[in-house]
This record gives C-alpha cells, structure tokens and sequence, in this order.
C-alpha cells in the first residue's frame, strides 16, 4: 500500500515505541504520590515537559499535556473566551478554514454562552490577510484564532504577522499548529503567539495525546474540573507513556525537520507538475508556494471524490479528500467554499500528504496509475 494520507496520520516512529516502553509496567507510578515509583514517574513528565518547552522556545510551565488536539483547541478558546467574558469581552475571531475542533467550539460559545464570532474571510488560495484581522479587532475582542497551516489545502498563514497585531492590540492570540508540528519552525517568541495547539500523532507519536502553549500571564479557565494536575489547568491524572511520546516524537520531527521538508518539497513538486500534466480539468487548491512541504490537494473537475477514493484504495493508494474527521459527511468542504469554490466543484477534492515513508517511486506509481484511475472514475458518473 502507498500511503499518501499523512496529514490524517502518521505512524508511531519505532524509536518513539521504545523511549515509552519503561512507563508500561515499570516507572508506572502515579506522578502525583509522593513514594518512589510517583515521584519516578514526575521526573519523567518533567523532563518530557522540559525538552518539549525547549523546542517551544518558552518555560516548562507554560506546557499543558492534554489528551489531543481537539482537546487543546477547546481548552484555549473556551479557557480564554470564559475568562474574558468575566470582563465584559464576548467577541471572537477566526477564519472560515480552520478545522473543526476550533470553529464547532466557536459555534458553540456563540450558541451557549453569548459570544459574538467575526469569521474573517480567506482568499482563493486560503490565505489570510493580516489587516483584514486588524480590521476586526474591537474593545471586546477576548481572542484571535488562525490556524498555522490548513489540514485540507497545505496553506501556511502569516502566523508572525497576525501575532504581532494581537499582541500590538491587546488581544491573545491563539494557533491551531495540529499540521504544522512536525514540519514548520515551532518557536512561540518568533511566532508571537500566546496559545498553540499540538497532536502528537501527526508528527509520528501516539493518538491521543496533545498539548497547549499557554503564554504565562494569558488568563485561562479551565475546561475540566478535578485534580490540581497540569498547575490546575487541565485536571486528570497525567499519561506518562504518552507524553514521553510526545515529547520524543517532537524531538525527532523539528531535529530532522529541515532535511525532511526539502525532501518532501522535491517529492511533492514531482507529483504536483506529474498529475496537472497527466490529467485535464485537475487544479492545484491552497496556495502554490506557502504550502506544507509534502502537500498537495487537488480539485478533479467530473469526479466525485467517494469514488475517486474507493478506485485508489484498489489500486493500492490510501488517499484523502481533505479532513478525515469530516469523512462520511455528504456535503462539500467548508474549507473550499470559504476559499470561494461552488459547493458542487468543491465535491471533486482530493488530498495527498506525503510523509517519511513516500519514496520517488511512490511518486512515480502514483503518477503512472492515476489518469487512468480519473478516467474511469468520470467515464462511470
Ligand atoms: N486541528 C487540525 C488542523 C487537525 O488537522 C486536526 C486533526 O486532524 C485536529 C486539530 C485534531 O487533532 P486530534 O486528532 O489530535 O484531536
């Protein structure tokens, strides 16, 4: 099987495997008891929290481990937007192309608890226009949310600038930096945010595991009550495996992050000018160039993505038509139409996100099998 669906997943690196090992059966120890075996098992989250904060480029303690990347997105809206709301600030600002976890929860503030949401429109390459931002910043602005890089269309956002602008204003600022992990530049100072957001198994770590940037001095509420664990931000007794998970994968993906990226750019190029110039009626979605290195989404004008999918898994290629938690539902991308795709040109989407394990060859039976997989696919519509 050629798996080009990396943005959906990735792999648990083996290396990653191994350093969880010894916190199974062995350093099992709840890191709150104060024996031996729990205070083992604090060390360790420590050190995870510690080499975690210094690729981070912040303070240990400005780390919160949560259980995904949903999980971190809820905690730094809701955990903003209900501690503004104590000061009278009910305003929120986002992006029509963010993922669910972040505009669902949104929908959600404004539905149950009164907020107010500015959607800020993108362009046609999913860009966001930094003034347009500005623009929408008002005295009751609680936060700012834009994501680092889109999951479906590979766009990578004027991250730095739109921070600087919050920060200038007044305003939080938070990243949904779930795609971007593992390959962009993490530095929080040079990012200028004050709350980003990360899923361990999009950078070859295990699911179920993520963690929250919280700028010190960012106020937060917390969005589950119990234990003092997480200094009292996020309660629930620590999964030590995980984290060390976490922590090592990080580790693994930003210390290989340059080589891996250039490669993954020679790949996708290859792929990207292979498949525009086998096929007629495909184009390229998200912007051209200020993409996620291994990304490349398309529309196939006259196939419907389904299809498509199902004619690649028999052929022997995992492929996507954008978000994989939005699969099973009948309606087009929202991220497309935002983008300014009709709804019923937005149905022909497909994704291919190439990843550690994608070779030249993968590339090549890919661009060998795909046209007349299209072909087929319309010829049956
Ligand atoms: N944000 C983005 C941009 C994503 O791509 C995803 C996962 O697809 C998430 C958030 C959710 O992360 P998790 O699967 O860890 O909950």
């Amino acid at each position: 099987m050629i798996y080009l669906d990396h943005s959906a997943t990735t792999p648990v690196d083996p290396r990653v495997v191994e350093a969880m090992s010894p916190y199974w059966t062995e350093v099992f120890g709840n890191p709150s008891s104060i024996y031996g075996q729990g205070r083992r098992a604090a060390a360790a989250l420590e050190e995870a929290r510690g080499r975690t904060a210094a690729i981070l480029g912040c303070q240990p303690a400005e780390i919160v481990f949560t259980s995904c990347g949903t999980e971190s997105d809820n905690l730094a809206l809701r955990g903003v937007a209900l501690a503004a709301a104590q000061k009278g600030r009910r305003h929120l600002i986002t992006t029509p192309i963010e993922h669910h976890a972040v505009l669902h929860t949104l929908a959600d503030l404004a539905e149950h608890f009164d907020f107010e949401v500015t959607i800020v429109p993108v362009d046609h390459t999913g860009l966001v226009d930094p003034a347009a931002i500005e623009a929408a910043i008002r005295p009751d602005t609680a936060l700012v949310s834009v994501m680092y890089a889109n999951n479906e269309v590979g766009t990578i956002e004027p991250i730095a600038e739109i921070g600087a602008i919050a920060r200038r204003r007044g305003v939080p600022f938070h990243t949904d930096a779930v795609q971007a992990g593992g390959i962009l530049p993490l530095d929080v100072q040079a990012l200028n945010v004050d709350l980003l957001a990360l899923s361990a198994h999009k950078f070859y770590g295990p699911k179920g595991v993520g963690l929250l940037y919280v700028r010190k001095g960012t106020r937060l509420l917390p969005t589950q009550t119990g234990g003092s664990q997480e200094r009292g931000r996020r309660a629930g007794t620590e999964n030590v495996p995980y984290i060390v998970g976490l922590a090592t994968a990080l580790e693994l993906a930003q210390g290989e992050r340059e080589a891996e990226a250039a490669r993954l750019l020679a790949l996708r190029e290859r792929l990207v000018a292979g498949i525009l110039a086998a096929i007629p009626d495909v184009e390229l979605t998200g912007h051209p160039t200020r993409r996620m290195p291994g990304h490349a989404s398309f529309l196939v004008h006259g196939a419907d993505a389904q299809s498509l999918l199902i004619a690649l898994d028999l052929a022997g290629i995992a492929a996507s038509s954008g978000s994989a938690c939005a699969v099973g539902t009948p309606t087009a991308s929202a991220v497309l139409t935002g983008m300014g795709y009709d709804a019923t040109v937005a149905l022909g989407a497909l994704r291919l996100t190439l990843g550690r394990a994608s070779s030249e060859a993968d590339v090549e039976t890919v661009l060998a099998r795909l046209p007349g997989i299209v072909a087929a696919v319309r010829g049956n519509r």
